[in-house]
């Protein structure tokens, strides 16, 4: 049978059940999935630069005969050189090939080699120049070498799979274009293609593993020549209409239409504003009630930086949904957070008189059969609680709206799930992770996004030190002179797996500042593995005052708010990421006494670890920090594992491809949305053929 896109990489010459093995590891099973791995860079070898032009420290190659080999060993050292001598009509040059014995055969005096590397003085004997370990390309005897892969053209480079070198996948890729037919089925639309002007597939498929020669190197380097930005293109518009018919499906389904406009409800909404709400909470509430007004389900992301306001907005989501006669879930993804959530909802809410209740797995048997009831009869009208709302047993009378805070550690099945426990409720998610608006889109492609890109009024500013763990003295005195002026502080410790041994560490800490350096100040110590009673209680006694100090591991990275609180240290910062020191760092600055967040690191950290610090001592904007971050860890690991839905693009990088992303999304809904063009839409699906399943399943989870 003729090799396609399709046949499994073990169709292909040199490619045994082993070498499959490892390729699927990288997600490479098809022929299709193989033309899509591409090279991650690529090297000009297009010039051959006679031997005595080399200069050190450049990168060359050269075509040149071998004069002598010899294997040495150095004394005392337990690996052999193989020190190669090779001439051209220029001159001669030095090779060394460490651990190179077994060329030794191959390169006998005679033969003509391609070497492709960087030209160095040997230190010993500056006159000399030589290469070590360069590339080799044995020549053969009829001089060939004109389709090689190696030189004489632009070479791609690989990302080596465990064994399998960038050269082998080279030869095997070349090996894979030659075989295949000249057409290749095309996702992309014909019209759509002639429009944008990007070439077809098996165009761009071939230049992009190997350039023509006279493609710009600098251009492929940068992923922006037309057959490069095509497949990056075909892999944004396949994931953007997973989305995009995603959402068609859902708006598709009947909706509640709340009512919005309406007197009682004004009048039921602003018996609960403590306070006079910001322009962007305005702005997004009205985005939020124009949804709820409209008989789609609403599928709309609120973010906004911590302590931006965002729970008053989703409360009053809340009360609309309520003074409709519907009930309303809010999950939060710890317990102490939904406890938090749920004692701030009953304090914000006690004015309209809803009935508020807790869901949590600490509840006792009886207590917890009755909220059970009180939700399937409908007079819970607000359930706060953690994924234990998902559960079996929680039936709710009249769902109408589910809110969803700090989504990023919510599984998207989660997501959907709770989704289920009702006919086609409103879903709010809420988060405060600072995504950058420019991948909100790649991330919550089928959602609608709302921002809160202002602070409430009256909060003073939170200024950020870097201090060296030798100085604690100094931080320990400025936190005790800041609790004598009747402000509390956090000691935050970086228990970050809550493992028994991280946890002994923070827990001996704290007996260490309560009997030695703070014997006169009242500390609590809170981390994950206590039992809700007992957090909550530390917590409460936190917030009321009682406790001046709070010891305590990341568990109160989300959430709580206590206004008094202006001093934050964070012991060990070098290990926490930039997000997250953010996000502790929000837990401070929320009343009107200035706040001081200490980031207690290394002094002369050098690297991310440096680079994170500086940006939290420079700046406390949420979509900032969130730009370095992205930069620093890079798309894939700023979304997390797929866990969190993120997508895996393998040519394309959502940061560098931003403006072919926009038009992918938008070329992608202008086809599902235009009913005229459904056979377009019928042919992607064709030429996709199963790998369509499989890409729309990735949206459809994402
Ligand atoms: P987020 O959920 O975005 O972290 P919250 O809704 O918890 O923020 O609000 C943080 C703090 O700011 C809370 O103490 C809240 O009562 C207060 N707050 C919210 N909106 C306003 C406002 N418009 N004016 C004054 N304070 C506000
Ligand atoms: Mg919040």
């Amino acid at each position: 049978m003729a090799l396609s896109l399709s046949s499994p990489v073990e169709a292909l010459t040199g490619v045994g059940p082993e070498r499959a093995a490892r390729l699927a590891q990288r997600g490479i099973r098809t022929v299709a999935d193989l033309l899509h791995y591409l090279p991650f860079r690529y090297e000009d070898r297009r010039q051959i630069t006679p031997v005595a032009r080399l200069e050190p420290g450049g990168t060359f190659l050269v075509r040149a005969s071998v004069v002598d080999a010899s294997a040495v060993r150095h004394r005392g050292r337990p690996e052999v050189v193989l020190h190669v001598l090779v001439r051209d009509d220029s001159g001669s040059l030095r090779v060394r090939f460490f651990h190179g014995a077994y060329l030794q055969p191959r390169l006998r005096p005679g033969q003509t080699v391609m070497l492709y590397g960087r030209a160095t003085v040997d230190p010993m004997r500056p006159a000399v120049l030589e290469m070590v370990n360069p590339q080799l390309e044995l020549v053969s005897r009829d001089g060939n070498g004109r389709d090689s892969t190696e030189s004489g053209r632009i070479v791609p480079v690989y990302q080596a799979i465990g064994p399998l070198s960038t050269r082998w996948l080279r030869r095997l890729i070349h090996r894979t274009l030659a075989a295949l037919p000249p057409e290749l089925e095309d996702p992309l639309p014909a019209s759509l293609r002639q429009r944008l002007g990007l070439p077809d597939r098996a165009t761009a498929l071939r230049h992009a593993h190997f350039p023509d020669a006279g493609a710009s190197l600098d251009e492929l380097n940068r992923f922006a020549t037309p057959a490069q930005r095509r497949l990056i293109f075909e892999e944004f518009f396949l994931f953007q209409l997973g989305l995009a018919l995603r959402r068609q499906q859902e708006h598709a389904r009947a909706g509640i239409a709340f009512r919005v406009r309406d007197d009682r409800i004004r009048q039921a909404l602003k018996r609960i504003l403590p306070f006079k709400p910001t322009a962007a909470q305005k702005r997004v509430l009205a985005e939020i009630a124009a949804d709820m007004e409209r008989p789609v389900p609403m599928n709309r992301l609120l973010q906004g930086d911590v302590g931006s306001g965002k729970t008053l907005v989703a409360l009053e989501a809340a009360v609309i949904a309520m003074e409709n006669g519907y009930q309303v879930a809010l999950m939060a993804p710890t317990e102490i957070l939904a406890a938090q959530h749920f004692l701030s909802a009953r304090r914000t809410l006690a004015p309209g008189g809803y009935r508020v209740e807790l869901l949590t797995s600490g509840l006792g048997r009886t207590a917890r059969r009755q909220v059970l009831e009180r939700i399937a009869q409908g007079t819970a009208q607000l359930v706060v609680g953690t994924h234990a709302l998902l559960e079996q047993p929680v039936r709710f009378a009249r769902l109408g709206l589910v809110i969803i805070d700090e989504q990023h550690r919510f599984g998207v099945l989660q997501r959907k799930r709770l989704r289920e426990k009702a006919a086609a409720p409103d879903v709010l998610v809420m988060t405060a992770t600072p995504i950058p608006r420019t991948l909100a889109l790649t991330l919550y492609g089928d959602l609608d996004l709302s921002v809160i890109d202002e602070m409430p009024p009256g909060r003073a500013p939170v200024r950020t030190l870097w201090y060296d763990e030798a100085d604690l003295d100094t931080v320990w005195q400025f936190l005790r002179s800041e609790v004598r002026r009747g402000r509390q502080a956090y000691i935050v410790y970086p228990v970050i797996e809550e493992s028994r041994l991280e946890l002994k560490a923070a827990i001996a800490q704290y007996e260490h500042l309560s009997r030695t350096v703070f014997p006169d100040l009242r500390l609590g110590l809170l981390h994950g593995r206590m039992k809700n009673e007992d957090k909550d209680a530390v917590m409460e006694a936190f917030r009321r005052g009682e406790l001046q100090v709070l010891v305590s591991t990341t568990v109160i990275e989300v959430g709580v708010d206590v206004p008094n609180a202006t001093v934050m240290v964070i012991e060990h910062a070098e290990r926490f990421g930039l997000a997250q020191l953010h996000q502790l760092r929000g837990r401070i600055g929320r009343g009107p006494h200035p706040s001081t967040c200490i980031l207690v690191a290394p002094r002369n950290a050098a690297g991310d670890v440096r680079q994170r610090l500086e940006t939290l001592v420079r700046t406390s904007s949420g979509s900032e920090i969130a730009e370095v971050d992205l930069r620093l860890r890079g798309p894939g690991e700023f979304f997390g594992t797929a866990q969190h839905g993120a997508p895996a693009f393998s040519i394309a990088n959502p940061l560098r491809d931003y403006e072919l992303l926009e038009l992918a999304r938008r070329e992608a809904f202008a086809l599902v949305e235009d009913p005229a063009r459904a056979h377009e839409l019928d042919g992607v699906r064709a030429a996709l053929g199963g790998s369509w399943a499989q890409r729309y399943e990735l949206a459809r989870v994402g």
